[in-house]
C-alpha cells in the first residue's frame, strides 16, 4: 500500500494525499457519538476533480487496492470504517456547480454539504426537501450512496427521489457522466439508480444533479398529544386528507423519548403536557398563509373532536417552529440512559404496536433495569429504537439485535429503514432481503468491481 501511496503522491498535486490520523482527528464526531467505529486509514486521498477520482481508482485497480469512499462521515452503521487503509474523501469537490431556475434543477459536486445546498437552493427561491440531523456535516455524495431519508420523506420521498442524474467513477477508474437533467428519461436502464444506497460498492458519485421544488410560503406546526396507538394511524390518515397534500411530517415520540427532551439536563420545554403515551410533531407546508393557517387549525380541531389526539399546541412563530424541531433534533439526550444501542427499523404501521411491546418485554426480561426510547417517522413505517442497556459491550449488543431483529424477522419488516448496511447490519441482510435477491446483488458488485477494491466487506462479504 505504502507504494501506491508514493506513486499517488507523485502523480496527484500536492496536498491531495493526506496523513490518515490527521484526516481521523478532523472528523466532527456525528457518528462517533453513536458509537460507532469510522477508525484511522493509513491514508486519505483528497482529490479536487473527477479527473482525479478516475485517475486514483485506475491506480487502485490495477494494484488491486481497497478503496473506502468518505462523505461527511456521519452514516450510523459504519459504512465508513477503514481502520489501517485507504480512504477518499470528496470533501475538496464542495462547489455547486449550476442552479437552473427554469428547470428547477442544482448540479452540484458530491462533496457539498447538505446545508449548504438547502440553503442555495431557499436563495433562489426553492426548497431543496432533504432534511437531518446532521444537515451540517453530511455530504449529498454520502446522502446519495446511503440513499438518506429523514424528516421530511412523507412528502418528498428518500434521496433516491431527489437525484435527476449523476456521474459516477467505476472501480476501473471509467467516468460514467449520466448528468440528465430530465424528469421523465426512460431511454434504457435508469443507471443511476445502481449507485443510490449502494453505500460505495458499486461506483463512487463525484457529481449529481438534484431536483429542487418550489419553496413553500406558509409552514404550520403542532405538538399533539395521544392516548393510543390505534388513534395514531387513523390521526395521519385524517390529516393526509384535510391537509390536501400539505403535510411534511409526521413525527411520532414515544412518552419516554418525550421526557427525555424535554427535562433538565435537555434545554427543551414540553409544549404539552407529560404524562400521554405518544406525542406527534406534524407539520404542513403550503403555498397560501391564510388559507393554510385556518385549514391547518379546522383539521386539528377536528381531530380533536373525533378523540383522535387529547391535547394539542400551535407553534405561533418562526421560533416556536425552531423550538418544536429542535425536539426532536435533541436525539443526544439519549446518552443520559447509558451505554446505548441505537436500531433504524421499518415495518407496516399495524404492526408496530405489537412489536414496541414485544422489544420492550424482551429486553426487561434479560435486562431488567434498561430502558427504551422509540421515536421516528412514523408516516413512513420507520422507528428508531434506542435501548440503553447493561454494559454496551458487543455481546450485548449482539443479544440485543437478535431481540430486536427477531421481533422484526416475525412481521417482516427491514433492519435498515434509513441508515444503510455498512458493517454493522451485514449478519443481518437476509433477515430482511431473500437469498435470490442477495445473489443479484453479488452479481452486480462482481460485475462492476472485479477485484472487490470499492468498499470491501460492506453491505455484504462479496465472496
Ligand atoms: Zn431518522
Amino acid at each position: 500500500m505504502d507504494a501506491l501511496i508514493a506513486q499517488l503522491q507523485a502523480a496527484l498535486p500536492a496536498g491531495t494525499v493526506m496523513d490518515g490520523k490527521a484526516a481521523a482527528e478532523r472528523l466532527p464526531g456525528f457518528a462517533m457519538g453513536f458509537g460507532k467505529r469510522i477508525g484511522v486509514p493509513r491514508a486519505v486521498l483528497r482529490p479536487s476533480s473527477t479527473a482525479e477520482v478516475s485517475q486514483i481508482l485506475r491506480a487502485c485497480h490495477a494494484a488491486g487496492q481497497p478503496l473506502v469512499p468518505w462523505g461527511g462521515c456521519t452514516g450510523l452503521v459504519e459504512g465508513t470504517y477503514v481502520e489501517g487503509g485507504l480512504a477518499l474523501s470528496l470533501d475538496r469537490m464542495n462547489r455547486i456547480e449550476e442552479i437552473d431556475p427554469a428547470s428547477g434543477t442544482m448540479t452540484v459536486e458530491a462533496g457539498c454539504i447538505l446545508q449548504t445546498v438547502g440553503e442555495a437552493a431557499e436563495e433562489a427561491g426553492y426548497l431543496f426537501p432533504l432534511d437531518l440531523g446532521a444537515r451540517g456535516t453530511a455530504t449529498i455524495g454520502g446522502n446519495i450512496s446511503t440513499n438518506a431519508g429523514g424528516n421530511r420523506v412523507i412528502r418528498f420521498g428518500m434521496m433516491r427521489d431527489m437525484v435527476l442524474g449523476l456521474e459516477a467513477v467505476l472501480a476501473d477508474g471509467t467516468v460514467m457522466t449520466s448528468l440528465n437533467h430530465l424528469i421523465k428519461n426512460n431511454a434504457g436502464y435508469d443507471l443511476k439508480h445502481l449507485f443510490i444506497g449502494s453505500e460505495g460498492t458499486l461506483g463512487v458519485v463525484t457529481r449529481a444533479v438534484l431536483r429542487l421544488r418550489s419553496k413553500p410560503v406558509s409552514q404550520n406546526m403542532a405538538m399533539l398529544a395521544v392516548s393510543e396507538f390505534a388513534s395514531l394511524p387513523k390521526l395521519l390518515r385524517r390529516l393526509e386528507k384535510a391537509l390536501g397534500g400539505t403535510l411534511s411530517a409526521f413525527e411520532v415520540m414515544w412518552e419516554e423519548f418525550y421526557n427525555l427532551v424535554t427535562t433538565p439536563p435537555a434545554l427543551g420545554q414540553p409544549p404539552v403536557p407529560h404524562g400521554y403515551p405518544y406525542y406527534v410533531m406534524v407539520e404542513a407546508m403550503g403555498g397560501d398563509q391564510e388559507a393554510d393557517d385556518a385549514r391547518f387549525e379546522q383539521a386539528l380541531a377536528a381531530a380533536l373532536e373525533g378523540g383522535d389526539i387529547a391535547d394539542a399546541v400551535i407553534a405561533k412563530s418562526q421560533a416556536e417552529r425552531n423550538k418544536m424541531w429542535g425536539l426532536r433534533d435533541d436525539v443526544f439526550q439519549v446518552v443520559r440512559l447509558g451505554p446505548f444501542f441505537s436500531f433504524d427499523v421499518s415495518l407496516r404501521i399495524p404492526q408496530m404496536e405489537s412489536f414496541v411491546a414485544e422489544v420492550r418485554a424482551g429486553l426487561k426480561a434479560r435486562w431488567p433495569d434498561s430502558q427504551v426510547v422509540f421515536f421516528g417517522h412514523l408516516g413512513d413505517g420507520n422507528l428508531h429504537v434506542i435501548p440503553g442497556v447493561g454494559d454496551g459491550s458487543a455481546e450485548t449488543h449482539h443479544a440485543v439485535e437478535e431481540i430486536i431483529y427477531g421481533a422484526l424477522r416475525t412481521r417482516g419488516g427491514s433492519v435498515s429503514a434509513e441508515h444503510g448496511i455498512g458493517l454493522e447490519k451485514r449478519a443481518y441482510l437476509s433477515w430482511s432481503r431473500s437469498a435470490e435477491e442477495i445473489a443479484l446483488m453479488k452479481t452486480l458488485k462482481r460485475t462492476l468491481d472485479p477485484k472487490n477494491i470499492l468498499n470491501p466487506g460492506k453491505v455484504f462479504e462479496a465472496g
